[in-house]
C-alpha cells in the first residue's frame, strides 16, 4: 500500500504516564458516529508514535480535525498522519461518521452499528504504547477485539490495548444496545456479544453453543490459547444452515465472528461444524492466508475430532465426516497445479475443498505417524501444547513452513517437514488410503466400518478420545 503524509501534529516531551497515547472514543446517541480524543503524553522514557494510520475509506469519515483546540484541515490524502515529537504534549480530536460494515448480507439497524476501526480510528502502529477507553449513551455496549490493559489512571476506569498488530488487519467494533456477556473457559473468558436484531437469538442458547464450542478445543491440549477472544453473533434471518458462516478475524486482537440463523434449536447449533472449526483456529497463530492449507486443514481435521471427543459424534461419524471431507477435496482438484499454488490462489480459484482437505489429511498422516513413532506419547495435540507455549504472538503472521518446522522442533522428529515436502509441492490429493486401512476405517457402500482387529485400531480410537480421558 502507499501512503505519504498529510498532516504535522506536534508532541511534547514532558514527564508521566501510564501510555504514551490516550485514546477517549465517544460514541453518539444515534450510534452514526463517534468523537475520538488521541492525547499524547511526551513521556521521554515511552516514546509516542510518530504516526498513525488511516486508510483510504477513512478519509471521508472524519471531519473537524483539531489538535489542542486549533482546527486543523481536512484530510486531504490517505495514509499515515506523521507526529512530529519536537514541540508539546497535547490532543488531537476529531468526529468520524461510521459506516456500517455488515456486509455479506448487507445487514443494518438503528440497535446497533458495526464497524471496521479501521474506517474511522486513526490508528498507532503495531507495539505502540496505547491505549483506548470508550464512553457510550446509557444501555450501549461496545464489542471489540482489544486486549484489556492495567489500570492506566488508577482510578479504575477501563483501558483496552490497541496496536497488538498491524493496523491494516480487518476487525470488527459493534457499538449497540446489547450486552457483553462473559463466558468462562478455561482460564480466560469469551467476550459475547449478540447483535440485537429481529427476529432475536435466543441469549441462553447463543450461550451454551458458544461455550461448548470453545469448551471443546480444551480436549485438544487443556489450554484455550488465547486470552479473552471477542465473539460477535449476528442473526441474519432464516438461513438453509443454523450458522452459515463463521470466521476468525486477528486484528487488535482475536475476534470471533458467526452469522446465524436465529430461529433454529440449540441441537441444530450443537450440531453445526461451524464454530468448532472457528474455534479450532485459536489452537494456531495467524498463519499467512497463501498457506491455508495449514489453518483451514487444522480446523477441518478437528471439527470432527473435537465433536467426537465431546460426545458430540460417535467415533463412526466422525471418521465418516472426514472421510466425506477428503473426497470433497479430491473431487475439487480441477487443475494440474501443487498444493502450495492452489493454497495461494484459493479464492481466485475456487479451490476451497481441495485446500482444506487436503490439510486436514496431511495432519491426520502427521498425527498417526507421531503417535505410531513414540507409542502414543505425541500427538498433533502435544505438538500444539507446544506452539502455545512458544508461538502465539498476536503480531506475528508464520509461514505454514515455519510453524512445521517448529513442530518437529517440538517432536524432536522430521515428520511435519517431510510431509510438508512431500504434498505442498505435489499435484496429487495426499494419499491416506493405507493409513486407514492400517487404522481400520473402510468405507463401504457409502457407509464407514471401524475395524478393530486392524495394527492401529487403538491409535484410531485414542485421536477421538481427548488426552484426558486416554489417561485416565
Ligand atoms: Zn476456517
Amino acid at each position: 500500500m502507499r501512503y505519504f503524509c498529510c498532516l504535522l501534529i506536534t508532541v511534547a516531551m514532558v514527564q508521566s504516564a501510564a501510555a504514551a497515547v490516550r485514546y477517549t472514543i465517544t460514541t453518539a446517541d444515534d450510534l452514526k458516529s463517534v468523537h475520538v480524543t488521541a492525547c499524547f503524553s511526551g513521556d521521554p522514557g515511552d516514546p509516542h508514535p510518530r504516526q498513525l494510520y488511516i486508510n483510504s475509506q477513512a478519509r471521508s469519515a472524519i471531519s473537524r480535525l483539531q489538535w489542542n483546540d486549533r482546527t486543523l484541515p481536512e484530510l486531504k490524502s490517505w495514509g499515515p498522519v506523521a507526529i512530529n515529537r519536537q514541540q508539546r504534549q497535547g490532543c488531537l480530536e476529531y468526529r468520524a461518521q461510521l459506516t456500517d460494515s455488515g456486509e455479506r448480507w448487507g445487514y443494518t439497524s438503528s440497535r446497533y452499528t458495526l464497524t471496521d476501526p479501521k474506517h474511522w480510528l486513526l490508528t498507532p502502529p503495531e507495539g505502540s504504547n496505547a491505549v483506548a477507553r470508550f464512553e457510550v449513551p446509557e444501555g450501549v455496549s461496545v464489542s471489540h477485539p482489544w486486549p484489556l490493559a492495567d489500570d492506566v489512571t488508577g482510578d479504575g476506569q477501563q483501558w483496552y490495548r490497541l496496536s497488538m498488530t498491524n493496523p491494516h488487519w480487518n476487525s470488527n467494533v459493534a457499538f449497540g444496545y446489547f450486552e457483553i456477556q462473559s463466558i468462562p473457559v478455561d482460564d480466560t473468558y469469551l467476550r459475547l456479544a449478540v447483535l440485537p436484531t429481529r427476529p432475536a437469538a435466543n441469549l441462553s442458547t447463543t450461550r451454551k453453543w458458544v461455550r461448548e464450542s470453545a469448551q471443546a478445543v480444551l480436549n485438544a491440549h487443556g489450554d484455550l490459547p488465547q486470552s479473552h477472544p471477542q465473539v460477535l453473533v449476528m442473526p441474519v434471518g432464516r438461513q438453509n444452515e443454523a450458522i452459515p458462516f463463521g470466521r476468525v478475524l486477528r486484528g487488535g486482537g482475536i475476534g470471533l465472528q458467526f452469522f446465524i440463523d436465529p430461529n433454529r434449536r440449540l441441537s441444530e447449533y450443537s450440531d453445526d461444524w461451524v464454530p468448532t472449526h472457528e474455534f479450532s483456529h485459536l489452537l494456531l497463530p495467524y498463519i499467512n492466508r497463501r498457506d491455508a492449507w495449514l489453518s483451514e486443514g487444522l480446523a477441518s481435521y478437528y471439527q470432527n475430532i473435537m465433536r467426537a471427543r465431546d460426545g458430540r459424534l460417535s467415533e463412526r461419524e466422525a471418521w465418516d465426516k472426514l472421510l466425506a471431507g477428503f473426497e470433497r477435496g479430491r473431487q475439487n482438484m480441477t487443475s494440474n497445479r501443487t498444493l502450495a499454488e492452489e493454497a495461494s490462489g484459493m479464492s481466485r480459484n475456487r479451490s476451497y475443498r481441495r485446500v482444506y482437505w487436503s490439510g486436514a489429511a496431511m495432519l491426520l498422516l502427521a498425527d498417526v505417524e507421531l503417535r505410531r513413532r513414540s507409542g502414543g506419547r505425541q500427538t498433533l495435540d502435544s505438538a500444539l501444547a507446544g506452539i502455545a507455549e512458544c508461538c502465539m504472538d498476536l503480531s506475528k503472521v508464520w509461514r505454514a513452513r515455519d510453524m512445521m518446522q517448529r513442530m518437529d522442533e517440538i517432536t524432536g522428529t522430521d515428520i511435519f517437514m517431510r510431509i510438508y515436502r512431500q504434498h505442498t509441492r505435489s499435484s496429487n490429493f495426499p494419499a491416506v488410503e493405507d493409513v486407514l486401512t492400517d487404522l481400520g476405517v473402510r468405507e463401504r457402500w457409502g457407509r464407514v466400518r471401524l475395524n478393530n482387529e486392524a495394527e492401529l485400531a487403538d491409535i484410531r480410537r485414542q485421536i477421538m478420545q481427548s488426552p484426558e480421558d486416554r489417561n485416565g
